[in-house]
């Protein structure tokens, strides 16, 4: 955005170097200088309006440690991996407060008994402590009605992180080579796919607890059309710039898919007190996923004013930011319908 600075982070090390490499440098001087857009491999031309401070063919430990240098990836990198660190923090405070090891076990074993103690969960989002289940209460009151299991909702929580983290890395390393910049396209695009996969988890199975033959064909259902949106981008083709919006259309098209099973689950569940709570949250999820989604095939602000976002503002970084909150409005539906369930059994 200062063009001052544009010039002396650019062009300083551009011109002396031709953009190569200074390979026998002191160790105590930067390596490598960032580079504007004319001047990347072709592989790395992704987005035109975005000018200036990109890296470009850099080793791994010179991308490892550019995690804490200004170019144009370092809020890519940061936003994912902060949001990464937020739901290892809600995935640990969930699983921590799992007193007995045998709890645990359980749920390494796949089922998740959940204990009386263990059902007070604090919500991050609004900083309070939340009862999910008082089971002593409910042994006492309705003997019929056990805690929920809990491994769909750590599913969605292993998913989101897996696609944080990925995009984090992808971000990060993806500046080293062509050949790390495909595999690594290739990991994003499956963390993103998974993500969306694993949100089905939580709404699908305690949504249709009772009706389980719903839980095969909503969540195979799901997984298939996952299954089928990774193998297609697989094809080194479909990274390129030119198919940023079949991709949108691919990761879209699976989010929609949610809308089937989310008109059943209303109609079944029309009178349900919980409705409106869990309906404002996914709603939110969807508005934010959506708007990112927009953000991302647009490109808006920077094609506006190329140049003037490269380092803050840019629509991957809005993207991101928006995947995060799409999640955190996810987590908190996915905590109501884990409350419904440990109070209504089938
Ligand atoms: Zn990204």
């Amino acid at each position: 955005m200062d063009p001052t600075l544009d010039s002396k982070l650019v062009s300083e090390p551009v011109e002396a170097e031709k953009g190569k490499k200074r390979v026998q440098s002191p160790p105590s001087s930067p390596s490598y200088g960032l580079v504007s857009f004319k001047e990347l491999p072709e592989y790395m031309k992704d987005n035109e309006f975005i000018l200036n401070y990109y890296r470009a063919n850099w080793p791994l430990k010179e991308a490892l440690f550019s995690i804490f240098r200004w170019h144009n990836e370092t809020l890519n990198v940061w936003t994912h991996l902060l949001g990464f660190v937020l739901f290892l923090g809600l995935t640990m405070a969930n699983l921590i407060e799992v007193p007995q090891v045998s709890d645990l076990i359980a749920f390494l074993t796949s089922s998740f008994p959940i204990s009386g103690d263990s059902n007070v969960s604090q919500d991050p989002l609004l900083g309070t402590t939340t009862n999910l289940v008082d089971l002593k209460q409910i042994t006492a009151s309705e003997p019929d009605v056990s805690p929920v299991t809990r491994w769909p909702f750590y599913v969605f929580l292993a998913g989101s992180m897996f696609c944080l983290l990925s995009s984090s890395i992808c971000h990060l390393f993806s500046c080293h080579s062509h050949h790390l910049n495909l595999s690594l396209l290739r990991l994003d695009y499956a963390g993103i796919t998974t993500m969306i996969i694993t949100s089905f988890f939580p709404p699908i199975y305690y949504i249709f607890q009772c009706d389980p033959q719903w839980h095969f064909i909503y969540l195979g259902g799901i997984t298939v059309l996952g299954l089928f949106t990774i193998v297609t981008l697989l094809s080194p083709a479909l990274s390129t710039k030119k198919f940023r919006a079949f991709r949108a259309m691919l990761f879209s098209s699976m989010g929609l898919f949610g809308i089937i099973p989310g008109v059943h689950a209303m109609i079944v569940n029309w009178s349900n007190p919980r409705r409106n709570i869990t309906l404002a949250y996914e709603s939110a999820m969807a508005i934010f996923y959506l708007t990112g989604t927009l953000f991302y095939v647009s490109r808006v602000p920077e094609r506006f004013k190329p140049g003037w976002f490269d380092l803050t503002g840019h629509s991957h970084q809005i993207f991101h930011v928006l995947v995060v909150m799409g999640a955190l409005a996810h987590y908190g539906a996915s905590l109501v319908f884990l409350d419904w369930r440990d109070h209504h059994g089938c």
